[in-house]
């Protein structure tokens, strides 16, 4: 069963789509300096082309809560499909989330050190009345992740409780019957399948709307100098922490955990890396993940195939570390403080909602707007993040996978498989 949410990937991905994703990125410049010249020049005529951006961000507004609904159950039911949440689903599980808590505390970390969106300038964006981060106890935080009225949830964007219920919903459809365990499992992949398709189109927009969007920014503003300043200083800041998790912490855990060689096994798969890092795609990655990890460090089919394509949808470590630095650069650069309590709500929203990010470019992005949303921090500013959101995709993607690859080199480590790393 749980090969049909992964058989969408193999179809989806492993065809021609290296090219048409590099071309993406070039129609995104284009669209960037065209918006940049536009912008600049022809002041005036902004109104009649920023609705593109209103448009492009409704429409990820549209789709983000089906899709991680749909991602997050159909991957969870996957992964307590194999024996019900058996030693291998705890492991995977145990690993992903570890992974992904130390990477997001690295780039929090950082963020805090570095101050990226501190005095930025961003007077000229039209920002919502209110900036409100709720300042509530702890505890009242997270029992709020538990919904009270799922449907209420969705229409209010609580973000924290949709993600909490789809999991509930996703370990639950591994306990009903046969039957209709297949017929609800079919019926999540089918609807991940819809909205994938969907939001696949909608990333294809992307230059459309970005040119909207950064038309009215560079219309607006008046210092560019300090905005490029502060937007490099946020991707060396991001760049850097993805750096730290992906050669330090993710080799020393296959090390000292998994007792295996991480750099042998790095040369191993690089092509693997290569791979994700051009296509910003870990679903693009995933067929060849599979084919190295196997064939060049030894790792059984039975762990390749069940961790990998389940750690491509679910886990995702340079996603994670992004989320959470995006937030904190908002906040940062609308002087909103954020302590020690905010962040930790930040590190488990940014855990849970990489888990619900789809493995393909830009994938945030979707996730990003409502998570913004949730905090009432403008929207508006992640226009200014759109161009150099491909590049550091790109050194996400490459971490996600590189993190799933290692992970099942120390699960089948601990299983007593003789590796060749
Ligand atoms: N492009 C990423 C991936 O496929 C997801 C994202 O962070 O946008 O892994």
């Amino acid at each position: 069963m749980h090969q049909k949410h992964n058989d969408y990937f193999y179809e989806q991905f492993t065809k021609d789509t290296t090219m048409k994703k590099l071309a993406l990125h070039w129609q995104i410049l284009i669209a960037f300096i065209f918006a940049v010249i536009f912008g600049i020049f022809l002041k005036e005529q902004v109104k009649y082309v920023s609705w593109m951006g209103d448009i492009f961000l409704r429409m990820l507004k549209m789709i983000v809560i089906p899709l991680i609904l749909s991602s997050i159950i159909s991957g969870i039911a996957n992964i307590g499909n194999e024996g019900n949440f058996g030693r291998l689903g705890l492991k995977t599980l145990g690993y992903y989330l570890t992974t992904t808590i130390l990477a997001i505390s690295i780039g929090l970390l950082l963020v805090n050190i570095v101050k990226p969106g501190v005095g930025m300038d961003i007077s000229s964006i039209s920002i919502g009345e209110n900036i409100n981060i709720q300042r509530q106890s702890m505890s009242d935080m997270l029992i709020q992740i538990v919904p009270q009225n799922i449907f209420k949830s969705m229409a209010s964007n609580e973000f924290l409780s949709i993600i909490f219920f789809a999991i509930v919903v996703g370990i639950f459809i591994t306990k009903v019957d046969q039957k209709n365990q297949t017929i609800l499992s079919d019926f999540f992949s089918a609807f991940f399948e819809l909205f994938m398709k969907m939001t696949m189109l909608i990333i294809k927009l992307a230059p459309f709307g970005i040119f909207g969007l950064i038309v009215e920014v560079v219309a607006e503003q008046n210092d560019f100098g300090n905005m490029v300043i502060k937007l490099g200083s946020f991707m060396i800041t991001v760049i850097v922490a993805i750096l730290i998790h992906a050669l330090i912490t993710l080799p020393l855990l296959t090390r000292l955990i998994g007792k295996a060689k991480p750099f042998k096994h790095f040369n191993n798969v690089k092509t693997t890396i290569i791979t994700a890092f051009s296509t910003a795609s870990s679903a693009a990655a995933l067929p060849l993940n599979m084919k190295e990890t196997h064939e060049k460090s030894g790792v059984s089919h039975k762990i390749t195939n069940f961790t990998l394509p389940i750690g491509a949808t679910v886990n995702m470590d340079g996603t994670a570390i992004y989320i959470a630095a995006v937030v904190m650069f908002i906040a940062q650069a609308n002087g909103v403080d954020m302590g020690l309590k905010e962040q930790i709500m930040i590190l488990i929203t940014a855990v849970l909602s990489s888990i619900g990010t789809a493995a393909v470019p830009m994938a945030s992005l979707v996730i990003i707007t409502i998570i913004l949303e949730v905090l009432q921090l403008p929207i508006e500013l992640m226009a200014l993040i759109l161009p150099v959101d491909r590049i550091l995709d790109m050194f996400r993607t490459a971490t996600n996978v590189w993190s799933d690859s290692c992970g099942s080199v120390i699960i089948a480590k601990s299983e007593n498989e003789q590796l060749n790393v």
